[in-house]
């Protein structure tokens, strides 16, 4: 199957996590319509028509299967081990990868990307397992960890570690790279919580309710690790992996599934860069030779991390909540068609 795609070698999986049922959701009287059956099957309950779900009034359900499904009782590091760990040693080994989460505002995808001080979500978890795993294997300083963080917002790129003008797009031997973002040297996981905590507080916001992240934002974390090799003739060379770890803009309103509705919210401007990366995807999935990368901000920073010999990792954040059944479905449908790639 995947051969015949062309693409051997690369891979999607694709994983759900349910957030509990937050206090406001709780008081509006809304129940679960959610229910994750086991390690990997979901169980949304569907209803015959559109205003039913508000009355929990079921019809039926649908099973869908992923390759992990998270209970709202899951840890971050239950999702960090599950989803993203094997990429981090790929990235070790030299290779790409990229990590997504997926899902509507409120569903959980800052939480589960960047997290909080106490409880650090795969962003910070990523890097601290990357450089326990530096020490293990090297004790010469061999490897180089830098990091940037940007934001593309409404098509403008920004460095969140060093906010200031918007940064243009350039194409080099090396691919495409943000001129005059911030690479900044890690040495330890210490600094990098506080860090990224800075940097998503540099992220836009809604001039109406200016405290909280806009729903169009997306951020991006990368993670580069340099090291030395000998090759078989004993020359030195370096090699670089990437890996790239993405919080998402907010997909409601923004999901297509197919070419037909893809052309319908074309014209509708709600998220070209989200909407470009659901037809690279869609591209994928059907194993077209062209992927439209060029057709955004977002897929230009992520074309060597998707795709070709990259892993990538989706996971897609849902509410347990009936009030969010509609988000909930188009999340779960989304993803359902991801993990076909
Ligand atoms: P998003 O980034 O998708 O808009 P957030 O990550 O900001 O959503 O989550 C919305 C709210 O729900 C936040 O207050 C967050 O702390 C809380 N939340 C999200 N996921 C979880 C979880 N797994 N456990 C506990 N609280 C969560
Ligand atoms: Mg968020």
């Amino acid at each position: 199957e995947k051969a015949k795609h062309g693409n051997v070698g690369s891979r999607i999986l694709v994983f759900v996590r349910l957030r509990p049922l937050s206090k406001k959701e709780k008081d509006a009287g809304s129940r679960s319509c959610v229910r994750i059956v086991n390690q990997k099957e979901v169980y949304l309950t569907e209803f015959a028509n559109e205003n039913d779900y508000l009355r929990l009034k079921r019809l039926r359900g649908r099973h869908f299967t992923f390759d992990a499904s998270f209970p709202d009782t899951s840890s971050q590091l239950d999702v960090y081990s599950t989803s993203t760990s094997e990429l981090v040693e790929a990235v070790l080994q030299g290779r790409n990868g990229s990590v997504f989460c997926y899902g509507a505002t409120g569903a959980g995808k800052t939480f589960t990307m960047l997290g909080t001080v106490q409880n650090p979500g795969v962003m910070v978890l990523a890097i601290k397992d990357l450089f326990s795993k530096v020490r293990r294997r090297s004790c010469d300083g061999n490897h180089v960890v830098h990091l940037s963080y940007l934001e593309v917002y409404n098509e403008t790129v920004r460095d969140l570690l060093s906010p200031g003008r918007p940064l243009v797009l350039r194409e080099d031997k090396q691919g495409i790279i943000a001129a005059g973002l911030t690479q900044y040297r890690a040495y330890s996981t210490d600094e990098v919580m506080v860090l990224l905590q800075q940097g998503n507080r540099n992220r836009t916001t809604e001039p109406t309710r200016a405290n909280e992240t806009s729903s169009r934002s997306h951020a991006i974390l990368q993670v580069m690790v340099e090291y030395r090799v000998k090759d078989e003739s004993n020359n030195v060379i370096n090699r670089v992996g990437k890996l790239s770890l993405i919080d998402l803009a907010g997909s409601e309103r923004a999901i297509a599934t197919d070419q037909r509705t893809l052309r319908s919210l074309e014209g509708a401007n709600i998220n070209r860069s989200l909407l470009a990366l659901s037809s690279c995807i869609n591209a994928l999935v059907e194993g077209k030779k062209h992927v439209p990368y060029r057709n955004s901000k977002l897929t230009q920073l992520l074309k060597d991390s998707l795709g070709g010999a990259c892993n990538t990792v989706m996971i897609a954040n849902i509410s347990p909540s009936n009030l969010s059944f509609s988000e909930t479905q188009n999340t779960l449908h989304w993803a359902d068609r991801a993990k076909e790639i």
